[in-house]
């Protein structure tokens, strides 16, 4: 496995076409908007190998009997589900931001199950290829992005009824030696830090969209692939040295649109090249894992403002006052809500034909739902306790200048004990953990609210339920079974 400082070497050996604001990054990683990305990324690596952390962080590849990063580990038994919330709710207290690879990883899991899948029912060979770049990941040690979304054009619209079809990444030529894909995948978390893409279809599609069902593997520097780098709120402080930058490990993954101009994918890189039926269960099972997840990596960023809150109160004077306290309680009771949903749809996991196990699809969309609501109740608290100052505090430039620097650190001043820096830099964390980006992320980041909705209630199964109340209520069977 790699340390933090090794992942960083091998990117560098990678030459990815990046934009950002209008410029190519001609060394991306060394750029300030990339930077606390990288940071986060690479503090995966180096948790790896802290021996505290070896039964969260790694596992036992049951590919080559080799310790592996969690992050290339398959879900093999249902400890390994547990193990990730576990390492999720860590990374997050640990980065105090998202840490990007979760995306790969449940990406892995659900193309495992669907190559498997597809192979028993069409008896195609995607599985075996799969199974080799796989061990080539868990080997080398890889950072995947897992590319999902596309931009969509007309929504109500399918994918090969769009005025460009393009707007869903397709298959654009097939040739003896792989598949020429063209489109885009956007919000990608971690893409300009990861090695490889695994793209993956959006949706299920019907065999007239069969060219729009594709699953490969991408190299970052494929010729063709070309990233651009999103805006985050704030971004140009990133820019700028000193306390205004906030975390060093910054806010949300770096996400990233993908452009695909043509790119050629090699068979041994492709696991799906039309099979549309296969790509509805890839997708929904994909939801799951990674809508689990958010009760775990948002519980443990949520561990830091939380943190970041308390002592915010204590640099004010507050911490002692009742009201205080049971406003940090009740952020302490979403948290933990939010992490028991994570934990349980790991418990009542089941086992797919292809070996690994998925999580509780009820209970994982569940989760996601109550993230998309605890996240901004969390962060009204946070506000409510932190105070004016969260959106008014002079930049740190103010506060190093000869002129009014003196008077400033003068007038914001705190408790005894804390200093001016301690306070802003408190400040500016819970600014950003609080900002438009991160809320948005936790809204829309796994799939937007609706579409947690539409699982739950397919999930929830109405007519068993309302058998039940029959049989309680003695109301007899329901009208068609009545007849029969
Ligand atoms: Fe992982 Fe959470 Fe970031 Fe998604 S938002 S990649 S689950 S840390
Ligand atoms: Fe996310």
């Amino acid at each position: 496995m790699m340390t933090g400082a090794q992942y960083l070497a091998s990117l560098k050996q990678r030459s990815p076409r990046i934009f950002y604001k209008g410029q190519r990054l001609e060394r991306p990683f060394d750029h300030p908007a990339l930077l606390p990305h990288l940071r986060t990324a690479a503090a995966t690596y180096d948790l790896a190998h802290d021996p505290r952390h070896q039964a969260t962080m790694t596992a036992v590849s049951h590919l080559t009997g080799a310790r592996v990063s969690r992050f290339t580990h398959l879900f093999w038994t249902p400890e390994d589900l547990l193990r990730k919330v576990a390492m999720l709710r860590l990374l997050g207290q640990e980065t105090g931001t998202c840490f990007q690879r979760c995306v790969g990883l449940d990406g892995l899991n659900a193309v495992w199950a669907a190559t498997w899948e597809t192979d028993q029912k069409l008896g195609t060979g995607y599985h075996a290829r799969f199974h080799a770049w796989l061990r080539r990941l868990q080997e080398q040690d890889l950072m995947a992005a897992g590319a999902m979304t596309d931009p969509k054009g007309d929504r109500s619209l399918p994918p090969w009824k769009q005025a460009d079809p393009d707007l869903y990444l397709h298959i654009v030529e097939r040739r003896p030696d792989g598949i020429v894909i063209r489109g885009a995948k956007t919000h990608i978390t971690g893409a300009v830090n990861s090695h490889e893409v695994l793209v993956m279809p959006t949706l299920g599609v019907p065999p007239e969209g069969a060219d729009y069902a594709v699953t490969c593997a991408v190299p970052i520097d494929a010729p063709g692939l070309t990233l651009v780098f999103g805006r985050q709120s704030n971004d140009e402080r990133k820019e700028e040295e000193g306390v205004d930058c906030g975390s060093p490990f910054g806010v949300v993954g770096g996400e990233s649109t993908l452009l695909f101009e043509d790119v050629f994918v090699p068979h041994e890189r492709v696991f799906m090249a039309g099979e549309g039926e296969f790509a509805g269960p890839l997708v929904d099972r994909f939801a799951a894992w990674h809508r689990a997840n958010y009760g775990g990596c948002k519980a443990g960023n949520a561990d830091v403002l939380l943190g970041a809150t308390a002592l915010l109160a204590e640099v004010h004077g507050t911490i002692g006052n009742a009201v205080v306290k049971d406003k940090l309680t009740e952020m302490v009771h979403l948290v933990e809500t939010n992490y028991a949903g994570a934990v349980g749809a790991a418990a009542l996991c089941t086992q797919l034909p292809a070996g690994n196990w998925l999580v509780d699809p009820l209970l994982a969309n569940t989760v996601k739902q109550n993230v998309t609501r605890f996240v901004y109740q969390v962060a009204r608290l946070a506000h409510d306790l932190g105070g004016g100052i969260l959106s008014t505090l002079p930049s740190d430039a103010d506060f190093r200048s000869s002129e009014v620097g003196g008077l400033l650190h003068k007038y914001f001043a705190g408790k005894a004990g804390f200093s001016t820096d301690d306070k802003r830099k408190l400040i500016r964390y819970i600014e950003g953990m609080t900002s438009v980006s991160t809320l948005v992320e936790a809204l829309h980041g796994a799939g937007s609210p609706q579409a947690q909705r539409i699982v739950m209630l397919r999930q929830a199964n109405l007519g068993e339920k309302a058998n039940l109340a029959r049989k309680v209520l003695g109301l007899g069977p329901p009208p068609a079974q009545a007849k029969k």
